[in-house]
């Protein structure tokens, strides 16, 4: 059976799927995203993505004529016909077609497509055991990165960086008074843990909103682990017992070294385990997933 993609209304064969050249998307990065994970072949934290969708493209102003329901129902709809028990879903909003200019085009219905990805979940559990390496890259993106758009030019160079290093992801630092604060990772959000103090950077301007994020201060919040959401340093990332990331695609990963220096003793720490535990407890929970 081919892969099946969804463009404005249509399910189609994802080879013969495709937008018109003049999509804004392509030509101006005018579009925003999410990718939701597929476990057991039903969409997790459906409704959080939902709502970031909105707040985003309530953001950029763009007008997505499509009820939350009927959304939501042809994005089961998609996931069943493509028949993948753990896949992700990436759905794609762009302002429209329009003859090119970079102002809005007085009319131009957007366009909604969606595909989906067989993924391998499993390895993420297996990785909990393991651990990744991040390295560092400087966070030279646009002042609103908690708007999810698809420009995402300094992601995808930092990424490619990490690879080249052989590392799983690059974590974004900027300059600031007390020394080099750690934003987020390319696709994931950052988090280092001292003294059993679990901390990640605040959301605002500085961060996308992730919702495994979320997922985990209110999964913490129900158990005996609180967050601080505040900046931290590259030098207190360094020092730190644990550190670790989270994102849709990968719910939690134990991070063993940044920029080549092992965090603790090199190998994931047990609040990461623990907290690693929970995730995956609480998406058996929501969808009966196992590894
Ligand atoms: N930060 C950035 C820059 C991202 O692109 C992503 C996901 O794509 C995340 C964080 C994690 O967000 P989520 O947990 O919603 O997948």
């Amino acid at each position: 059976m081919p892969q099946l993609a969804y463009v404005n209304g249509q399910i189609l064969p994802l080879a013969s799927a495709s937008l018109h050249v003049e999509d804004r998307g392509t030509q101006f990065g005018d579009a925003v995203y999410e990718v939701c994970a597929v476990l057991n072949g039903q969409i997790l934290d459906w409704q959080p993505h939902v709502v970031r969708l909105r707040r985003n493209l309530a953001e950029l102003g763009i007008v997505l004529d499509i009820a939350d329901a009927p959304l939501g129902l042809q994005a089961r709809r998609l996931v069943a016909r493509n028949g993948y028990r753990d896949a992700i879903i990436y759905l794609q909003v762009s302002r429209g077609t329009a003859r090119r200019d970079h102002a809005f085009p007085a009319r131009s219905a957007a366009n909604l497509v969606m595909t989906v990805r067989r993924f391998d979940f499993a390895q993420r559990v297996r990785q909990l055991t393991t651990g990744i390496k991040v390295i560092t890259q400087a966070d030279n993106r646009w002042g609103r990165v908690d708007i999810k758009t698809v420009g995402l030019l300094p992601n995808v160079l930092a990424k490619q960086a990490a690879r080249d290093a052989g590392a799983f992801e690059a974590w974004l630092v900027a300059p600031a008074d007390g020394g080099d604060v750690v934003r987020e990772g390319s696709s994931t959000n950052a988090w280092i843990i001292k003294d059993g103090q679990i901390i990640t950077h605040p959301t605002g301007t500085h961060i996308l909103p992730g919702i495994a994020r979320d997922s985990l201060i209110r999964l913490g919040q129900q158990t005996q682990f609180t967050v601080e959401e505040r900046p931290f340093t590259l030098a207190e990332a360094l020092a730190a017992d644990e550190a670790f990331l989270t994102s849709t695609t990968a719910p939690i990963l134990p991070v063993v070294a940044i920029d080549g220096q092992m965090i603790g003793d090199g190998k994931p720490g047990p609040i990461t385990g623990r907290l690693g535990r929970l995730v995956w407890q609480d998406v058996a929970r929501q969808v009966g997933w196992r590894a």
